[in-house]
């Protein structure tokens, strides 16, 4: 049986994993859905964080929520684009946790999100961790612990 505890994956601090806020693709409140699509489509991510100037987290935004948002009966209605903000549309439920939260907590959200926006005591906006990241990691600590237990 392999312990997770053994070689502290469930202690490593997310702060070490996640991607840090300067390097989170992302828009602001007050930005048009034109912007937000440019930046989506530039980063190739399906979904960012909507941040204020003081870097508050505000909502998400995802391709799918902005196009279903300048959908109209008959046709797709390109000018909303310019005329909505993303404060409009955004999802304001947002999977975040604070900075000191515990791996396992991370962990039992990401079976359900892509990503968590990680935020400081303060509620300011920190960066993401991303599911790929922490399986990554996972993977890496499953793979040493058992070359120790072959070995012992
Ligand atoms: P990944 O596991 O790397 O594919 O990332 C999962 C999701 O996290 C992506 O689809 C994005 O929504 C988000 N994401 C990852 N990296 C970034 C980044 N640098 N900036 C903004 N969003 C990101």
């Amino acid at each position: 049986m392999i312990s997770l505890y053994s070689g502290e994956f469930l202690e490593i601090s997310i702060r070490n994993l996640m991607i840090p806020s300067e390097r989170v693709a992302h828009v602001q409140v007050g930005n048009n859905l034109e912007h937000a699509l440019l930046v989506l489509t530039k980063s190739g991510y399906t979904a960012i964080p909507v941040l204020d100037p003081h870097y508050k987290l505000h909502g998400l935004i995802s391709t799918p929520i902005l196009m279903d948002s300048i959908l109209g009966l008959e046709r797709i209605e390109f000018e909303k684009l310019e005329q909505k903000r993303v404060e409009e549309v955004m999802n304001t439920a947002v999977p975040r946790v604070k900075s000191s939260a515990s791996l396992q907590t991370c962990l039992e959200l990401l079976v359900n999100h892509p990503f968590l926006c990680i935020e400081s005591e303060e509620g300011i906006f920190e960066g993401i961790l991303p599911r790929s990241t922490v399986l990554h990691q996972l993977n890496k600590h499953i793979r040493k612990v058992s070359k120790n237990h072959i070995e012992s």
